[in-house]
């Protein structure tokens, strides 16, 4: 194995404040109680801000500037309303190396993925629904499809600045407003873009941010002036919601947890597969909802297959998110980190097979080494409940048939994904799964123009795609 030098990304493309207030009717302020919070580099357990909770006031205020800015956002003819959004999205590109180097920083995610795959598609969720705030009578609902008014969205820590954009993008291009709380371990990056929403000159009181935890979402989406709520996280949080919004007529999308099923074939192209089930479970320190937790494979190639991921596990290189060269970073939070080690914990004392290679993790920080777990059954909990870390679970199949019963076999259904050489296998398994998303020899790949979503907990409505106006549309 080759010995790389350090690469570090330079910390000082992005200021930090050191404090930083709300975002509402276009200007920063603090909050009315004066609680705040600390957000931490998981890499480091450095303090890099304090951030503003907001309380019921605070909310009630942001609320009521997306409610005036409604009127005159919505009144806007479509292609006045992309121009921002092309703006918006242009000025994401130019400062994409400072929110790219901010994002690893209040995230732990490695600066190659923030650099290369969130921050590119940042910016292209927002030049795509650019591109449609001025089609929407030919998007297939309606001659003139109307907004519903203000989206109360609520959103997680695994995908700060993008999920901000699957919301923020179809939101604005649709003519609604919005006010936005992101998760209180990963603020930052959000309240970057209310800097960038101020840059490209979109009217005061359009998009506000509420920073705070969870009794913060909790009384946003429970608020009587909102419209409309859009909530990605878990499906514990995404049921009380559910029962929060029901009866209202507020309208609700719900983008929840997920446990995929990645099925390989024995006619698939090993060194291919490898290369997906480590990107399907590895990337993003497994904090993806719809990483492939779960590799089915089959029995007759399990052998060799599991060798070759192991000799491919032993070059992933955990650490300093900020380097380069870096493929693992750090786990977001403590939270996070005793979660994953208990529910390893349970899978090696429910007797499957723990693996990890050799690696030294950093002293200070949250960090959890890539692993597998092999032996292990439909009834093993690390098979059926979602780890959302760097954790494998690997079953066998015989047949098809039994591939396919074994990944629908989960109260989940958001992602899965098959390697084989056979186009016609293909078709024939993915449409017998039962999850939003397939993926044919390859894993992880979203574009904004194909829409996201689930089946059963995973949740309702899809986000991206034409279909992901319809969600913003009454
Ligand atoms: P979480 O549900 O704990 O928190 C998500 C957000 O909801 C945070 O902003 C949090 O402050 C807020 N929140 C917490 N309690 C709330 C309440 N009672 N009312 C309103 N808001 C509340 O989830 P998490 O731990 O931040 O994220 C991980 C989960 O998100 C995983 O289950 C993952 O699968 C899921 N996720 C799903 C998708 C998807 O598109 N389906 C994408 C990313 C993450």
């Amino acid at each position: 194995m080759f010995e790389y030098a350090p690469a570090p990304e330079s910390r000082s493309v992005v200021e930090i404040a050191s404090s930083y207030g709300l975002f509402i009717d276009g200007s920063f302020d603090g909050g009315k109680d004066g609680n705040v919070f600390k957000t931490v580099n998981p890499a480091t357990e450095e303090v890099l801000a304090e951030v503003t909770s907001a309380g019921s006031e605070d909310v009630d205020r942001a609320v009521a500037a997306a409610r005036r800015a409604f009127g005159p956002w919505s009144a806007l003819p479509g292609g006045e309303r992309a121009k921002y959004l092309f703006r918006i999205a242009r000025i994401i590109q130019e400062r994409s190396r400072e929110l790219a180097v901010l994002e690893s920083l209040d995230n732990g995610k490695p600066i190659k993925e923030s650099r290369d795959v969130d921050l590119p598609l940042v910016a292209a969720h927002f030049f795509y629904y650019a591109g449609w705030a001025d089609k929407l009578a030919y998007a297939g609902f309606g001659p003139d499809p109307q907004p519903l008014g203000v989206a109360a969205q609520v959103i997680p820590w695994n995908f700060p600045l993008l999920m901000l954009a699957w919301k923020v993008a179809p939101a604005l291009a649709t003519g609604n407003t919005v006010v936005l709380k992101p998760a209180e371990t990963t603020p930052l990056s959000a309240l970057f873009f209310a800097d960038v929403c101020r840059q490209a000159e979109l009217p005061a009181g359009v998009v506000n941010i509420v920073t705070g935890a969870g009794d913060t979402g909790a009384y946003l989406v429970a608020h009587p002036d909102v419209d409309k709520v859009a909530f990605t996280g878990s499906t514990e949080v995404g049921r009380a919601i559910a029962r929060t919004v029901s009866g209202t007529g507020k309208r609700l999308t719900l983008e929840l947890g997920g446990k995929a099923a990645n099925i390989v074939f024995d006619d698939a192209p090993i060194d291919q597969a490898v290369e997906g089930i480590v990107n399907g479970i590895f990337f993003n320190q497994g904090h993806v909802c719809c990483a492939g937790s779960r590799l089915l494979v089959q029995e007759s190639i399990a052998d060799e297959l599991l060798a070759s991921l192991k000799r491919r596990m032993a070059t992933l290189r955990v650490g300093d998110p900020l380097d380069k060269n870096t493929d693992i970073g750090a786990i977001n939070s403590a939270a996070q980190l005793a979660r994953i080690k208990e529910l390893s914990e349970i899978g090696s004392e429910e007797g499957a097979e723990r693996w990890s290679p050799e690696c030294s993790l950093p002293d200070r920080g949250f960090w959890f080494a890539p692993t597998i777990f092999t032996g292990v059954t439909q009834a093993h909990r690390i098979a059926r409940e979602e780890i959302f870390g760097p954790v494998l679970s690997v079953l066998t199949f015989r047949t098809p048939d039994e591939a396919v019963a074994k990944a629908n076999n989960t109260p989940y259904g958001l992602s899965a994904g098959i390697w084989t050489e056979k186009g016609s296998r293909i078709l024939a398994v993915a449409d017998q799964l039962r999850a939003g998303v397939v993926w044919a020899n390859t894993f992880n790949k979203f574009d904004p123009a194909s829409p996201f979503g689930g089946y059963k907990e995973s949740g309702y409505g899809r986000e991206g795609g034409r279909h992901g106006l319809e969600a913003y549309l009454a």
